[in-house]
């Protein structure tokens, strides 16, 4: 199916510009084009823009998050579980399995803890994994019995439940939000999940570290330079000072290559040493968890917390991103909170550079409207002045993702 697009702005200026898309790409952009058969959509001067890409996200994560019981204002909420298995997310406090066995003591009980980091298991969920393996990360008691506590261990649960999460419905909610592409950036992910959208899975590219266990120098160093020497840039989770240290350490004497990441950059004293990389970052994180920060974080860590003015002023490539399920997806309310975040208000950026990022590539390259892209597209309802003063998802009108309007 082709189309022509008339009378759209384009993020550049220009104005009263028609575009025609064919074959999947743009195949012509200039003004007054012939129709040839194709489908027209009347833009009204609003801006077309490629497609967003939300540089980091989980999507099988979000997927079941959205079918999960929300464990955000207590775990209390276990009570209303009536399905065999209970899985939850969001929750706030750290229990053992009988806590859990009281809230619900007759089913499965997988309680994921906000951070991302802990699986809180009651004992009929601990019973189905029997016989554990003995792994550094299954917490046990004095007793050697297991508490119920598994720190880090996606890997052990993935696959053990009958697969949950609708991504035909995350799909369309991306959609909405006139996502295009997006980066998958769980640990070892191999397949790219179905979907309307491109998916890159960053796989074995994304290299977890774990604060409360991190890796050695030496096993960073070789576990970096061997992905290198295979031509693959890295993407490193860093949350912690210590952790960015560790990298940016490691870095240093393997040296970069094109696209090495840094998945979050929660902390960084010192944006100066980040130069020649891209951070991934999470803007929403810094409204959506305002108040936990400003009581929980180390208040030397406070004023480095999610930088994002400073690294660009610093010369480092800065990408947002949702972390969904554990930071918010929508990429106009990320836009919204790195433009008025009050935490850090030093490091609000305008909407316009963050609108920017993700427009950028799953290679983290500019995207702009030319002939010969992908037709990777949204129309707004509105022009870009607009949109930029009051960004907000309800301005995405119609999406194409590879010529095909979506929506
Ligand atoms: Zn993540």
């Amino acid at each position: 199916m082709s189309w022509l697009i008339r009378d759209v702005s384009l993020a550049d200026g220009r104005t009263g510009v028609d575009v025609r898309l064919d074959g999947g790409v743009i195949a012509e952009i200039g003004t007054g084009l012939n129709l040839r058969g194709e489908t027209e959509v009347d833009g009204d001067g609003a801006v077309l823009l490629p497609g967003l890409h939300d540089h980091h996200i989980h999507l099988h994560g979000t997927a079941a998050a959205r079918e999960s019981i929300d464990c955000t204002t207590g775990l209390a909420a276990l009570r209303t579980a009536t399905t065999p298995r209970v899985r939850a997310v969001g929750a706030g406090v750290s229990v053992d399995r009988h806590t859990l066995d009281q809230l619900v003591p007759d089913r499965p009980v997988r309680v994921q803890h906000r951070s991302g980091a802990l699986w809180m298991l009651n004992t009929a969920a601990l019973a189905e994994l029997a016989p554990l393996p003995h792994l550094p990360g299954i917490e046990r008691d004095a007793t050697g019995e297991p508490t119920g506590r598994l720190w880090r261990l996606d890997d052990l649960l993935r696959g053990t439940w009958p697969p949950r999460g609708d991504l035909t419905a995350l799909g369309r909610e991306l959609t909405a939000f006139g996502i295009t592409g997006v980066t998958d950036a769980t640990p070892g992910l191999a397949d790219p999940p179905a979907l309307p959208q491109h998916v890159t899975v960053l796989g074995e590219r994304k290299l977890l570290l774990h604060d409360h266990d991190l890796p050695g120098y030496d096993e960073l160093r070789d576990r970096i330079a061997a992905l290198h020497r295979r031509g693959l840039p890295v993407a490193v989770h860093c949350v912690t000072r210590v952790s960015l240290l560790l990298t940016l350490a490691v870095l240093d004497e393997v040296g970069t290559l094109p696209g090495d990441r840094i998945e979050h950059g929660a902390v960084v004293p010192d944006p100066e040493q980040l130069r020649g990389l891209t951070v991934v970052t999470q803007p929403g994180f810094v409204v959506a968890n305002r108040e936990r920060y400003r009581a929980e974080v180390d208040p030397d860590d406070l004023p480095h917390l999610y930088p994002y003015a400073t690294l660009l002023t610093a010369g480092v490539a800065v990408l947002p991103s949702s972390d969904a399920p554990y930071g918010p997806l929508d990429p106009w309310a990320i836009m919204r909170a790195a433009a008025s975040r009050e935490l850090g208000a030093h490091e609000r950026v305008p909407v316009r550079t963050v609108l920017d990022g993700f427009l950028h590539d799953a290679e983290l390259r500019p995207r702009s409207i030319t002939a010969g892209a992908t037709a990777d597209l949204v129309l707004l309802a509105a022009p870009l002045p607009t949109a930029l003063d009051s960004p907000d998802a309800a301005l995405v009108q119609h999406v194409w993702i590879g010529g095909n309007q979506v929506r």
